[in-house]
């Protein structure tokens, strides 16, 4: 294998004149990787398969024999081992560093929890297994939904969603169900503009039309157009809080009073539970349905493609729409409440989100994390994450224009805008110096509601030491726009790869590997 025969090229990597290029690419430990397809070979194979006996193989299915390989890379043991290593070493990863997305809550997830999480017992069951041969699993499933009712003051839980987005399908179909009952159809949805995009989103994929509620100046929702805007054809309001710009809904109960006395229900987005958590109790709020987002307060790792879990609690006017199935105590044994099994009780139940019960994984690491943080630990938890991004706000408040900043405290998150750069800097630039600094970038362009929007989320896994750092970094890079120095238009300049044409990389993504020769030609 050469590198250089890879398609890839040196000078791709050199940083702006500033120092010649290798002969393979690399510079120093920092090593380059080719598509997997560039490298591999469908002549190799790591390991010894074992003659198919095709006679036996076929079965009567001649005609969908393949008649030529498909192309697929073929890889030595080390090259394959070296291929994923070597990519993995270009990745930023929150055990390399702080990752400071906003609307994201990226934080250290406790090893304790991946290993309780691979315990046989709770890894290698089945959802098919009997009842009896599962019982721990389903007495740890009923220990977290319990735990989520009492955080939340809220009557009833669905576990099964399995995400954010996917919690609040669930609840706007709890919602639905309950005005069938009544006869009641609505068909509108109002979002305030400081909620999530996922909001809109679902209330579009459940079939209502979406009204925007504007915000007010100090970034909160704007009650008195809320309250206009009530009539019977509302069905929800949903509200993100505390909301997207790092800000807590403080009218919530007067807007829950208001939007019950019109007939309607609430929808609480509360991914960002992280920084209320063990401080308020939705329920108290007038909430009806609200998910949780199980890879955002109570640890996993995510991020990286994997699952989530968006458990959906209910109050006692939507608990009788719950989807199925559920894990009930029933003496000193779990049971699963299922269509079957369900009787009078649960008669309204609008149907099932998912085939089974949800992530056990997930369930496993959330049981874990709480049972390891007590009650107490949870309500230092959400206090930290607030102190920490209030930290960082008033800490870069001074080199960098904080909207809400006279809004009272954050919440979880801190929010900038590009207010103040000179012509021809945003905050792509800021982002981008950011990378050289060795950060991942905070999340930009979001929210809307804020021009050249930089939200930060520190939450409560950093130190001090680790804020200081950062607040050092964005403080510098902050102060080289302001100035408008050139030499931040062109950064990154030491990281894999250089500024990337982004529009070109997401409107034209090259997905699909071409043949040496067939790229050489198209040239
Ligand atoms: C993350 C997030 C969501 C979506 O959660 P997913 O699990 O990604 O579907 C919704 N709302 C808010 C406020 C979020 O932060």
């Amino acid at each position: 294998m050469s590198i250089n025969q890879s398609g890839w090229r040196p000078e791709m990597n050199s940083a702006e004149g500033s120092e010649a290029a290798t002969f393979t690419g690399n510079r120093a430990l920092m090593l380059e990787e080719p598509l997997i397809f560039e490298i591999g070979d469908s002549q190799t194979t790591g390991v010894d398969l074992p003659e198919i006996l095709l006679e036996q193989a076929r079965g009567g299915l001649d005609n969908l024999l393949r008649t030529a390989p498909i192309g697929l890379p073929g890889l030595s043991e080390p090259e394959a081992v070296r291929h994923y290593t070597r990519l993995s070493r270009q990745n930023y990863a929150i055990d390399l560093g702080l990752f400071p997305l906003g609307s994201c809550t990226m934080k250290h997830n406790p090893r304790l929890n991946e290993k309780v999480a691979r315990l046989p017992g709770f890894a290698d069951i089945h959802p098919l297994q009997p009842q009896e041969t599962v019982q721990g699993a389903y007495a740890l499933i009923h220990l977290v939904a319990d735990w989520l009712c009492k955080l939340t003051g809220m009557p009833a839980v669905a576990m099964s969603p399995k995400a954010g987005a996917h919690g609040e399908l669930c609840g706007l179909l709890a919602i639905r169900s309950a005005l069938e009952a009544r006869g009641d159809m609505r068909s509108v949805i109002l979002v305030p503009e400081s909620a999530h995009g996922t909001n809109p989103a679902t209330a579009a994929f459940a079939g209502y039309a979406v009204e925007n509620i504007p915000a007010t100046p100090e970034g909160r929702v704007d009650f008195a157009a809320l309250e206009r805007r009530l009539g019977p054809d509302v069905a929800a309001v949903m509200i993100t809080n505390p909301n997207t710009c790092g800000l807590f809904e403080r009218d919530m109960k007067r807007i829950a009073d208001a939007v019950h006395a019109a007939g309607a229900f609430v929808y609480c987005d509360g991914a960002n539970f992280n920084a209320i958590v063990g401080r308020v109790r939705p329920g108290d709020l007038g909430v009806d349905a609200m998910h949780i987002n199980l890879h955002k307060t109570f640890s996993t790792p995510h991020g990286g493609g994997g699952p989530g879990s968006g458990p959906v609690v209910f109050s006692a006017a939507l608990a009788p729409f719950a989807p199925l199935p559920f894990v009930e105590k029933d003496g000193d044994q779990f049971r699963l409440v299922e269509e079957e099994t369900a009787g009078e009780h649960h008669a309204h139940s609008f149907g099932r989100m998912v085939a089974f019960h949800g992530q056990m994984g997930m369930f496993t690491r959330a049981a874990s994390y709480m049972l390891s943080h007590g009650a107490d630990g949870l309500r230092q938890v959400s206090e930290d994450a607030v102190l920490n991004a209030n930290y960082i706000l008033r800490s870069l408040e001074a080199v960098l224009d904080a909207p809400f900043g006279g809004s009272g405290p954050c919440m979880h998150e801190a929010l900038f805008s590009d207010s103040g750069f000179p012509e021809g800097f945003s905050t792509l630039d800021v982002a981008k110096g950011l990378i050289d600094e060795g950060f991942h970038p905070m999340t930009v362009y979001f929210p809307l509601v804020v021009h050249g929007a930089m939200l930060v989320e520190p939450t409560e896994t950093e130190s001090k030491a680790v804020l200081d750092q950062f607040i050092g970094a964005l403080r510098s890079v902050a102060a080289r726009a302001k100035n408008a120095d050139p030499s931040l238009k062109a950064a990154p300049h030491f990281a894999p790869r250089r500024r990337l044409d982004e529009t070109l990389a997401a409107r034209k993504p090259v997905l699909v590997w071409k043949e040496p020769e067939a790229a050489q030609a198209a040239e």
